[in-house]
This record gives C-alpha cells, structure tokens and sequence, in this order.
C-alpha cells in the first residue's frame, strides 16, 4: 500500500498521485480507456470540467470565509416568495407566482395480494445430498428429470388469479369494515364480493365508474387521520369556518405564488373530511358538497414544472453559501465549488434558525439527506482521492474535523483555525503553503480540499481495524435449495446468471479483474459448502448438518478468485440445479446461513456481502428459528407495533456481529406466504445491506425484474466496514440518524456495506446558538473500504446560512427533503408507538409549521384563508400521502410482510425516491411525441384527471402501471398490444410486446428510461379500465379518497387548515 510514499505535498495535478500503484486511474490526463467498466476516480489533473477551471463565484473565496449576503443566488432578495398562498375560495393556479417547487412523488406497491401458495407436504420423502461426503459430481450425480419447464406444486399461483384476489378483496367496499380484519388468517381465501357497509351514494358496482371522482361521497376511514373523537358529528369539530366569512377580499391583491382567484363564494370546508365517524351516516341532511376546486390549489405537477423551467438549464455551482439547489425532480448539472453535490446531501432547510428557541417555535425539522456514495452523472467529477502519505489527512486538534474549504490559515500560513469548533492547529510542515494577498494559500486550487466541497483521502494504517490495511472484499453466493426455490425454477435461474455475472464484479479504474473473491453456498435445513479452489476437476460439496454450532468446514478454496476457478465454478454452477432437482425438503433454516456467511468472512479475514436467495420462513430446528406470528387483527391496536418488530433478538446480535466484522447482508426474498420480512430483515437492514422481495416469484413474469435487480446489485459501488461521522460547527449537532446502520455510541453510523442508492437521514439540534454572519457548516466523513479493499475517507461538506427571521427560515425550506425526513421519522415511529399516535403526531406538527408561518411570516388577512409559505405550499398534499401510505394506514389486502418491506425501503431512500414513491409520476402515453426523446407532461394523480380514451403510465420507485382506458382507439391497441381490440388485450398482463411501430416504440423506450432511472427493477402491471386490477392502480392516485380510508388532497387540506386556525386561534 502507499502509505510509504513521501508525505509531502499533495500529489500535484500534473503527475500520477504518489502511492497509488495498484490503482490506475484511467483518466490521468487522458481519456477513459474503452471498456473500462467505470471510472470511478476523477483523475486529480485530468480534463474535468469544473476543475481545471476552478473560477470560483464572485466574492467567494472559501478560504477566507463566506460569501457575503446578498450574493446572486441568496434567496434573501427573494421577496416573491414571501407572497402567501391562499387557498380557500380561490381557484385556477397561478404559475406566474415564483414558486420554489418541490419534487415529484411518487408512492409504490410492491407485492401482491396474501394468497396462499401450495406448499408440499413434508411426508413426502426427502432426498438430501449425502451429509458430510465431498460430493463427487461425475459419479454421484443424480438423474436430471426435470425439463426447463418446472411444472408447479399445486395450484400454481397465477399472479393474475392472486391480483383478482386481491382486487377481489380491495372492492369490499367499505373501508369502515376494516374495524373487522379478514381474521388474519383468511390468506387465500376468497373474499366476498361485497360486505356489508354504508353503501357507496351514487354506486351500484364494486368499481367506481371512472368519472366519478371517488372522494366525494366515499364512506369515513375507520380511524381518523387527525383523531376527531369518536361520536360527535364532524361538524362540531371540523364545520365549516363560521359563515360569517364573507368572500375574501383581498385575494386578488395577494396574487403572488398564490393559486387562482376567487371562484365564488367561500368554499363549505365541511364537505367532508375523511376522518370523521359517522359521517354519511349522519342524521340530518348533509353539509352541501360544495368543494374545493381542486385546479385552485397547490399542484405538484405545477410546481416540479416550474422548477424545472427555472433550474433545468443552468448548472448548480455550489460556490454560495445556503444555496437551495434545483428539485430532485430536475435534471440538472452540479458544479462543484466547495460545497458538496446536492447528490450526496439536502437539507431541509438552507437557512437554519439562529436559536433553538426559533426552530422550536417553527417545529421545521432540521435534517439532512445524505447518499455518501450516491452516483454523479458522467459528466460530473468524481470526487478525487488526495494522498497525504503516511501523514494522513490533516485534521483540527481538538474536533478531528478534516482539512476543507472552510478552515482558515492564519499566521501566514503557519496555523488554521478550525471552521466547526475554533481550535487553532499548527499546520504540519508537508503541508505549510504561503498565503497570498487575500489570505488564500497559494496552492488553493491545486487541493480538493481546499476548493472543493467532496473529495477523498487515501486513509493510513491508524484508519484500519487492527492497524492492518484490509483485504479486498468477498462476496458469498447463498441459495435456498429447498423444494420452492427448486420447482419454481429459481435455482436454475440464479446458477446460470451467476455464470456470466461473475464477470462484472465491482472494480476499479481500469483494473483487469475485481479483487473481489467469490464463495458459494447452498442450504434448506442444512449447509452445502462447495469448494471451488482452482486446481480441483470438480467441485466438491461439505454438508453441515449441525446447523446449532455453525462453522466453515474448508477454508482453502472456499473463497476464490473468479478467473483462476472460472472451469470449477461454472460446473457447480451446473451441477447444483441437478443435486436438488428431487428434493423434497421445504424447511429451511436462516440464521445459520447468516453465521456461515460471517465466519467464512472471519476466517478469511475480510469484509465482503452476502447475496442471500431465500423462499420460505425458517421454521427448521435451528438458531434464529420463527413461527408464524402474523396477526392482522392487530392492526389499529396498540400492539400494532409488533407485527413491525423482530419476533426474536436473536436477529440484532447477529446483525451486530455482521457488522464488526464487515459483513453486509444482501436479501432477496421469493416468499409464497408470510415469512417476517421484519425479523428476517433485521441483519440486512442494521449491516446497510438491501432487500428485494418477489412475492409468488413466476420465471415467466418475474425473472426480468428479479435478474435486473441481481445485475445491478452485485455491479454496483460499495463500500465496505464503513463507518460515518458528522461533524457540525459549535451549536447544532446530530442528534438522531435513519437509515440501514448500526450505532454503537451515539455519534458514529456503523454500516457494514455502504453502496451507492444508500441514504442516512440525519437530525440536528442546538445546544448553543449560531451566528448569522458564520453560518453552519456540516461535514460528514465516511471512512470505508473500497471494493479494492483500499481504505479511504470521503468527506462531504456543506455550509448553510443561519437566521433570525423566521421568514428567511421558511423561504429556504425544501419540502421534498423534510418529506423524506418526516416518513423515516414516522416509520420509525411505528416500530414503538400506535400508528395513529404516529399519524396524529405528523399532523400535529406539520400544522404547528405551518401555524408558525401563518402568525410569524404571512401578511394579514382573515382567518378563513389558508396560506402556505411559497417552498412548502406542497407540504400538505405530500404529507397527505405518507400517511395513505400502507405503513401508516394499510389497506385491507396489504400484507404484513409488505408493510414490513416497505417500512424498510423507505428508510434507506433518498429524496427523489421518496418523492416518486409517495407521489407517484402519472404520464399520458397517448398524448406522448413519438419524435422526441421528451416524456410526455405529467398529471395529476387523480382519477378525474384520466380520460377514457387515453392510456397512462403510473410509476413510482417499484412499479410502473400502464392503465388502458376503455374507449382507446382500436389503431393505438393494436400498436401497443398486437391486439384488434381493448377486451382482446389479456387480463393481468405484465410485459408489452415489442412491436415495429413508433408507438410501441415510444411506449417501450419511456419505460426503459424510467426504469433506468430507479435502483430498483420495477414492476410492469398493465390496467385495463373497469377491470378489477384497476383498484390497485387506484391505490396510487393519491390525489383521491383511498379505500383503506386516507383523505383526498382536497379533504386533507381543508383539515389542515382548521388544525392550523385552532393552533391560531
Ligand atoms: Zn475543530
């Protein structure tokens, strides 16, 4: 390693960086070499845009300080946004208004229905691989009897018969019978058409008609969002504002960012918020529905638009303090130029109050999103890596904080003051540099960390466990071979991918091979080591039985390098589909996979993954054994909370173990029935590992999604034994982190893989106050092992205004970043209180922020008017779909494990996920230009927003739906579908065919787009209108009434508007 290599200056831009032999960047000075899978460094003098020029803004000059107020980009000057929103009787968005936007949304399914699969009957007899005999394929294999096409089990799950289930099932009409769960039990069973219920006014038919927009009259929700007290009509607690509200005067003079104009007189906020009991059952004639209209208030669509419009075109130079960057729902380009990408962090505020006193009169989280490893576009610069030698890093004395743009030389250059806590630190004498006129040092451009705002230090040997640089990483192969995982044809499937796979392990820079090595494991109630050492003919197989003990029975050959056992793999790979071909095993253990995957790791004395495939809960005698503990019938009581928690700690201390010792936990899940995702989870979720999970797994329908999830897992950037730090200036820290990690103390995230899609939430606090002219400043330094098994630290800082008014705080808020914040806060939540306490707590200060703008920020005006500040003008209708989300009110045929599943992802995602995912993209693909690479202009998420002659593309993080209205004309059905006509187009339909048409074409290339766009493979579900897989696409228009009893966006706002006059008032 490098360490050795002169500790003098930083490698200077001209010459390769002193001890880097064994990394090459592809890039010095040069171009990328072709077929060089990623460049992963920027070459520190190569040709890259932003930093052979690295102008910095006018007035700017890092070293010296801040930028002063008033720079271009400050928001200060930003007066229009201070103009109020009204909403209320006004109608018809304004888009004149200078809005700061916020992302599109977008919220996501994931499994189907809980039907039931057939499971085997265990009598049946089992046919294991010999126990403890090495196992000799040649002689000892057994007869291949199954033929590609693995005929199924019983009845095979249909994935089209288990959505007509579950649509079956979501039509029960009314939500209020949710207070009677299906007795939990009832998987698979069919379901009533229809249950008994308040009829649904104006519906004859389980389905809606289309064109009636479903919150109008829609029965009450069991549960309330905002917790109305069971019996007293919704009138008394939520009525209409008094009547003595004439129409409002005024609101014409007030037009900026606001919504529209007076439609007539005010609107009858009564007409129904959801929460309420009894409410269509009220006696007495019912408020007239006189409502809102919803064009007259706060479009998401407009607003991502707008911001695109406005942001799109320019690059984002981070240059300028408390910058609020472009929406995550905008293409753009960053520039680094001393604050770090807003790809790696955003914060929910860019002007953060001076006193705690102020942030906690406004109850405005303040949070970051941070995605360490987090994908730059290509023509963006990768952070450079910087070589100290064997000095290491130069650091403040008495923080630790690492050398950035925002530590000041003083003394000419003898000494630095540190930017977070004031320290003054020698500057060792490698590192001295005089400091020119302005009291920059002279090589300040010749330094990423001096002007750049994300760069890396190589770490020395005092950064590595045991004070020894690290092995590269390994990765261990663990498949379930127990009788689902055979017959389903998933065995097979994963082996023959693995062939080719294995080629594209992650490496670097122009390296000719990955360092990393590869282990195979396979297992149903025992563990089949496979030895794969080079010089062997064959494969050969160590069977452990004594799961209760686990140990590795071989380590010489266990773990080898793929192009020196490429012979030896591929027959095992071979050969394992036919070893179990017959089995008849269906137990499987878990936990013991796990621990094998570790003390291999242990012994080799390394980090690495493991890529576990795995069908059925573990119920086998062995450590980490579960029952089945799922009970629906605690949904909406307090116990609720523990069909979220681990049924056994047996789970976290393993996790932990997982995590000393590097050992990052990758999950994929093919379950035909409950198997806990939230214990079985434990380990992945606490090592950063990921999950993925493929209900009724169909080779048919289901193996491009599951092969293009395992391609870009296994490829994609990680780190490894990472752990993360951030540091604040003196008055704010973190004070709490979500995400997939471990903590051991109460400062450092432990992850045991980091990869590139992998987000960590933090929250900060005052303990003092900040200052206005200082600012705040973050820096988050991650130190991990690359996939060369380099030890490095990636450092990101960011510096943030301060204030003392809140309407600077309100004008620099992003209510994307704060969504994503307050969905891991509540999610996170669920796992020890009530939902509803959850739910009523995230209203409850969602209402108190905006209060707090209302009475501190807002002009005048009457109090029947709701204004919101112009950045969170979406806060409602995004908080509004948290809580429809299935955590947070789950819909009849949403599973635990689902539930569980989603729980999980959410907390690990960054803003443009959570954006998507609570607020789903909704396209109009007849309304698409087939010339152009443009997507078609969004919609909003409601029905009424859909036309029956048009077809639509829904999409949001996991799914993509293609909904197919029932008067599309027969020419675009037959080019999109090969069929004449819309009855023709096949029920529960999950592929398009690829036809020689523009349409098809078209059609095809958005979804490939958008697909490449996510990080994980989302499923294709086509919708036919009035067909009853339509229920589940409605799930998503979040916009609307759901059926498990979440608000429409209308009926939301005006509830948040009478918490927000109760605060007030
Ligand atoms: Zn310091």
């Amino acid at each position: 390693m490098s360490v050795n290599q002169p500790a003098h200056t930083g490698p200077p831009y001209g010459r390769p960086q002193p001890g880097y032999q064994g990394y090459q960047q592809p890039a010095y000075g040069g171009q990328p070499l072709p077929g060089v899978p990623q460049l992963q460094y920027g070459a520190y003098n190569g040709p890259m845009p932003g930093y052979q020029q690295p102008a910095p803004p006018q007035g700017y000059f890092p070293s010296l300080g801040f930028p002063s107020k008033g720079s271009p980009v400050s928001l200060n000057s930003d007066t229009s946004s201070l103009a109020p929103n009204f909403i209320g009787s006004l109608r018809a968005p304004s888009t004149s208004g200078a809005s700061l936007p916020s992302d599109h949304l977008t919220y996501s399914p994931f499994g189907q229905g809980d039907v039931q699969n057939g499971i085997p009957t265990s009598a049946a007899p089992m046919q294991r691989p010999p126990a403890s005999q090495p196992y000799l394929p040649g002689s000892a294999s057994m007869p291949v009897t199954q033929t590609p096409t693995f005929q199924q089990y019983g009845p095979p799950p249909a994935s089209v018969q288990q959505l007509s289930n579950h649509m079956a099932g979501m039509t029960i009409g009314t939500v209020a019978a949710s207070a009677a769960p299906p007795a939990g039990l009832g998987y698979g069973a069919p379901r009533p058409p229809t249950m008994p219920g308040p009829p649904l006014p104006g519906q004859t038919a389980p389905v809606p008609p289309a064109s009636q927009p479903n919150h109008v009259f829609s029965p009450p929700p069991p549960t309330s969002m905002s917790g109305p007290q069971p019996g007293p009509p919704m009138s008394s607690l939520h009525g209409p504002p008094p009547p003595t509200h004439p129409p409002q005067p005024g609101y014409q003079m007030q037009q900026n960012g606001s919504f529209g104009q007076v439609r007539g007189p005010q609107p009858n906020y009564g007409a129904a918020y959801p929460g309420t009991p009894n409410y269509g059952r009220q006696p007495g004639p019912p408020p007239p529905p006189k409502r809102l209209d919803p064009d007259s208030i706060p479009s998401p669509i407009q607003v991502i638009e707008d911001d695109r419009n406005n942001c799109g075109s320019e690059p984002f130079v981070t240059g300028v303090r408390g910058q609020v960057p472009p929406l995550v729902t905008t293409d753009f380009l960053v520039k680094d130029q001393g604050n770090a990408s807003p790809r790696y962090i955003r914060c929910t505020s860019y002007n953060i109050p001076c006193t705690s006193d102020m942030a906690k009169q406004s109850q405005v989280p303040l949070a970051a999103v941070i995605k360490p490893l987090a994908t730059l576009r290509p023509e963006e610069t990768l952070p450079y890596l910087v070589d100290h030698g064997e000095s290491g890093p130069v650091r403040c004395n008495r923080c630790k904080a690492y050398m950035c743009p925002f530590m000041q030389f003083i003394e000419g250059g003898r000494r630095f003051q540190c930017c977070f806590c004031s320290c003054v630190t020698e500057v060792p004498p490698h590192y001295f540099q005089h400091l020119d006129h302005t009291g920059k040092r002279v090589d300040f451009y010749d330094r990423p960390e001096l002007s750049l705002g994300s760069y890396e230090f190589l770490a020395t040997v005092d950064y590595c466990k045991n004070n020894k640089f690290p092995s590269p990483p390994a990765f261990i192969f663990m498949i379930d071979v127990s009788y689902n995982a055979v017959k389903s044809g998933l065995v097979r499937l994963i082996c023959e991918e693995l062939k080719s796979l294995l080629d594209y392990l992650p490496r670097e820079g122009n390296m000719e091979e990955s360092a990393i090595r590869v282990g195979f494991v396979t297992y149903n109630k025992v563990l089949h080591f496979y030895n794969v050492k080079s010089s062997l003919a064959q494969p050969q197989m160590m069977v452990v039985s004594d799961v209760a003990d686990m140990f590795v029975p071989l380590l010489d050959g266990f773990l080898v390098n793929v192009n020196e056992s490429r012979t030896v793999i591929a027959s095992l790979l071979d050969q394992i589909p036919e070893m179990f071909a017959d089995t008849r095993e269906t137990e499987t253990v878990f936990a013991p996979v796990i621990q094998a995957g570790l003390e291999a790791l242990k012994a080799a004395e390394c980090a690495g993954k493991l890529f576990i495939f795995h069908t059925s809960l573990p119920i086998a005698e062995a450590p980490g054994k579960l029952k089945n503990r799922d009970d629906k019938k605690l949904i909406n009581t307090d116990k609720e909370k523990t069909l979220f928690q681990a049924q056994t700690s047996f789970y976290n201390n393993l996790a932990k173990d997982c995590v000393t010792q590097g050992c990052c936990v990758d999950l994929f899940l093919f379950p035909n029935q409950y198997l806990d995702v939230a214990t079985l989870g434990v380990v992945t979720y606490q090592t950063g590992g990921s999950i993925y999970k493929y209900a009724y797994f169909q080779l048919e329908t289901d193996q491009d999604r599951f092969l293009n999830d395992l391609r870009r897992d296994v490829q994609k950037e990680v780190g490894f034994d990472a752990v993360m730090r951030v540091r604040t200036s003196t008055g704010i820290r973190a004070t709490d982190f979500f995400g997939a990690f471990y903590m051991s103390n109460t400062t450092d995230v432990e992850m045991a893989g980091l990869d590139c899609d992998k987000t960590i939430t933090v929250e900060f606090k005052h303990d003092d106050k900040l200052s206005e002219d200082s600012g705040a400043l973050l820096q988050c330094a991650l130190l991990y092992t690359s996939c060369t098994g380099q030890r490095r630290l990636r450092i990101h800082n960011l510096s943030l205004n301060c204030c003392t008014q809140l309407a600077d705080l309100y004008r620099n808020c992003e209510t994307d970043t704060l969504i994503n914040y307050l969905a891991k806060y509540a999610y996170r939540g669920v796992l020890s209180s009530p939902v509803k306490t959850v739910r009523d707590a995230l209203i409850s200060q969602c209402a108190q922020i905006l209060a707090c703008y209302r009475k501190n920020c807002a002009s005048p005006s009457s109090a029947g008017q709701l204004i919101l500040p112009e950045c969170m003008k979406l806060l409602p209708v995004y908080l509004n779909c948290v809580l429809k989300s299935d955590v947070l009110q789950p819909g009849l045929e949403v599973t635990t494990d689902d539930r569980a599943y989603i729980r999980q992802l959410v907390t690990s995602m960054d803003v443009a996920e959570t954006n998507v995912f609570f607020y789903p993209r909704l396209l109009p693909l007849t309304k698409a230009d087939v010339d152009s690479d443009s997507l078609p202009a969004a919609i909003r998420n409601s029905e009424e927003r859909l036309s029956k002659g048009d077809i639509y593309l829904l999409e949001n993080g996991l799914n993509i739906f293609v909904w197919v209205g029932v008067n599309v004309q027969q020419g675009l059905i037959q080019n999109l579908f090969g069929v004449s006509s819309f009855s023709q187009i096949s029920n529960g339909l999950s592929t398009l065919p690829v036809l020689e048409n523009p349409f098809s074409k078209k059609v095809r290339s958005i979804i490939d787009m958008l697909q490449m766009q996510r990080s994980r493979y989302m499923k294709l579900i086509i919708v036919k209108q009035e067909d009853k897989l339509e229920m589940l696409f409605k799930h998503f228009l979040v916009e609307d009434k759901s059926l498990s009893g979440g608000a429409s966006y209308v009926d939301f706002l005006c509830h948040m508007h009478k918490e927000i006059r109760q605060l007030l008032s």
